[in-house]
């Protein structure tokens, strides 16, 4: 499934780079990068290189900070799933000074994830909780629920791992409220959301899908005449009378 996506991703990534839409390319790349299955496209992933590569000279040619903290990014997470910690390490800190730099602060998260997730892979599980630490307040703060749902589940094995079996059950509890408050389950699939790493979209009203569900959606619920109608999940609910178009 996310094979097919990944590809498509990519290839959208170098039309839009060739119509010089750098940080629409950058999105679709990142995307691409999100996705399961990478580890299998090692092809695919150097061609993603080369062309992040481009956009980083072309961004850093234009004085574009965006781009060049979302080329970094990209870059950190394409070493990371090579497993090469060493250089992704220090372009996730690069990108995050960016981020700072500008307060993009849901950018911030993203790569706090990042670098949680090479510390874990680097078994330095006590560095890796304070990062996923320091993402959950975050995450908490921007009201990224979640993020800090990521960030919290993480930190439920980090803490299992260092010993701490009292703070794992208290993170444990935490994920499960949080989870209960979101309602994580897929309005168009109905599948329950998070159990595996996937791409995510969130609609307006707050609810998140599948991002491989999106065409689904926009064939089923985006309307006739372009109206946005409301999401499945807010559908279901007021059975059949929306809570009107509120975006
Ligand atoms: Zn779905
Ligand atoms: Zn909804």
């Amino acid at each position: 499934m996310g094979q097919g996506t990944t590809k498509h991703s990519l290839d959208k990534g170098m039309k839009l780079y060739q119509e010089e839409n750098f940080a629409g390319a950058i999105s679709e790349w990142s995307n691409a990068l999100k996705r399961s299955s990478l580890l299998l496209h090692s092809g695919r992933l150097n061609d993603a290189m080369d062309m992040c590569e481009l956009s980083m000279k072309e961004a850093m040619r234009v004085g574009d900070r965006p781009v060049q903290g979302k080329c970094l990014f990209t870059f950190a997470e394409i070493h990371r799933k090579r497993k090469d910690y060493e250089r992704s390490y220090p372009r996730y800190e690069s990108a995050y000074s960016i981020f700072v730099e500008m307060g993009d602060r849901m950018n911030q998260l993203e790569v706090l994830h990042g670098m949680a997730k090479t510390m874990a892979s680097l078994k330095d599980f006590q560095q890796a909780l304070e990062l996923s630490e320091k993402a959950a307040g975050l995450a908490l703060d921007i009201g990224n629920k979640f993020g800090y749902l990521e960030s919290k589940t993480r930190m439920v094995d980090l803490y299992r791992m260092l010993g701490n079996d009292e703070n794992s059950r208290f993170s444990d509890a935490e994920v499960t409220t949080v989870a209960n408050e979101l309602e994580l389950f897929c309005g168009v699939c109905g599948e329950q959301i998070g159990l595996i790493p996937e791409g995510l979209d969130p609609l307006p009203c707050g609810h998140l899908i599948h991002s491989r569900c999106v065409p689904h959606l926009a064939r089923y619920t985006w309307g006739r005449k372009g109206r946005r109608r409301p999401c499945p999940s807010c559908r279901a609910r007021s059975s059949g009378n929306p809570l009107s178009d509120r975006a």
